[in-house]
């Protein structure tokens, strides 16, 4: 006999996790949701790999509003999240971003910083007298300006974030398994159920894609192409003798990102497009360190100039080679099919967001709190990017 569930969600990530939290917690829900997750190790999986950064400084209102939304969540996860007398323990540190910005780059800072702020972020604009009075390990030189954001703004354990939504779904009542979905089946015009490699068929009439980089490749499963790929980030964990203090997660204007990790520090930057093929390999390269990283953060960091690699690792962006953002919402063909996909590097802190979202279109057919149709798959079949300028 063919199993049933009303809702299966594709991947157990810290996405699938909180689309199965928000909808076992929406008291209008009273279906049978089932996550099925192909590796309980998490072993390749993106968001134990995650920074876990949180912050408002986006350049479009919605990512704005869905990183406002995610601190205020954050907040109040050990409340809202916890099971029993568990209280999960995220460890979040709100030690800021600072966006650094050329001349070139000061007017584009500037207009974002105005829409920041208009939505509600404390976010403020410095000078370069004012950013070397904020971090005065830093050098100023070819600065025009920086967006700062002080408070809401930091960084968080990933996989404790991933764990606590899957507790808490497990606790109001959504099964989680460990299986993969290996067929989606599709009749007259709308999702039908799935193929799991080891439970079989499972009937449904609604599939949520939640399956991180393999979001692409989970799609083709219903006959669906989803630009979103897997695209290899290193980390670059290194000591420094000096110490910064509480310094914030960094965006240099050569792109090249640091924050403090204990008392290391860790460095990223995303490849040139040339070297950055889609890929499931997971292998450290370190000429990445050698000719980009390790030279931007000398030049931008006097202290930098005397550190020491002492590890490194990769891990896959779930990469929108459309636009690099998020893709929210229901396929307007396929009934049943929705995505919650291509977070290209901000998925982490938009998964309350997007739980919240992605729960309340199976639940209420709508939008109900945040107003996210712009992230909706329509524009990729317009041609019509949504691009994100602040994409780390
Ligand atoms: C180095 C790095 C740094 C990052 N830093 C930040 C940051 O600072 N802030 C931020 O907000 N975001 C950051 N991100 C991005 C963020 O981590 C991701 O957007 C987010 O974790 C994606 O979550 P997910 O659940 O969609 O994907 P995943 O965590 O990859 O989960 C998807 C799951 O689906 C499963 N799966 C795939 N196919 C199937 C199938 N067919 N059947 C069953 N299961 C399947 C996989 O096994 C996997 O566990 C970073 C990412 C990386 C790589």
């Amino acid at each position: 006999m063919t199993e049933r569930a009303d809702v299966v969600i594709a991947g157990g990530g810290v996405m699938g996790c909180a689309v199965a939290y928000f909808l076992a917690a929406d008291p209008d829900f009273d279906g049978t949701v089932l996550v099925v997750e192909r590796d309980w190790s998490y072993a390749a999986a993106t968001t134990p790999r995650s920074w876990g950064g949180i912050r408002q400084q986006f350049s479009t209102p919605e990512n704005v509003r869905m990183g406002l939304f995610g601190i205020e969540f954050v907040r109040q996860a050990a409340e809202i999240l916890a099971v029993g007398d568990e209280k999960p323990d995220l460890a979040l540190r709100e030690q800021g971003y600072l966006f650094l910005a050329s001349a070139a780059g000061l007017p584009v800072l500037e207009a974002n910083v105005r829409l920041q702020q208009d939505l509600g972020a404390e976010v403020t604009l410095l000078s370069p007298a004012e950013i070397a009075e904020h971090c005065p390990w830093l050098n100023i030189e070819g600065l025009a300006g920086a967006g700062y954001g002080p408070r809401n703004e930091g960084w968080l354990d990933p996989a404790s974030l991933m764990q606590a939504f899957r507790r808490k779904a497990r606790d109001l009542g959504a099964e989680i398994i460990e299986d993969e979905v290996v067929g989606v089946t599709v009749g007259r015009g709308r999702v039908a159920g799935v193929a799991l490699k080891r439970r079989g068929a499972v009937a449904c009439a609604t599939v949520v894609n939640a399956a991180g980089p393999q979001a692409g490749a989970l799609a083709r499963l219903a006959g669906v192409a989803l630009p979103v790929v897997p695209r290899k980030r290193m980390t670059y964990v290194f000591d420094c003798r000096a110490d910064l203090g509480e310094a914030p997660l960094t965006i240099d204007v050569t792109g090249v990102a640091f924050r403090p990790e204990g008392r290391q520090y860790l460095a990223i930057v995303s490849p040139p497009a040339e070297r950055d093929p889609d890929t499931e390999d997971l292998e450290p390269e370190y000429e990445l360190f050698e000719e980009t990283i390790w030279p931007a953060l000398a030049a931008r960091v006097p202290a930098f100039e005397a550190i020491k690699l002492t590890n490194a690792w990769a891990g896959l962006y779930d990469y929108n080679s459309f636009d690099q953002n998020a893709i929210i919402g229901p396929h307007p063909e396929l009934r049943g099919l929705l995505f919650c996909n291509g977070f290209s590097g901000h998925g982490l802190q938009q998964a309350p967001a997007a739980g919240r979202a992605v729960a309340e279109l199976v639940v209420h057919g709508m939008y109900r709190s945040l107003d996210l149709t712009a992230l909706g798959i329509h524009r990729i079949f317009a041609d019509q990017p949504l691009r994100e300028a602040n994409v780390v």
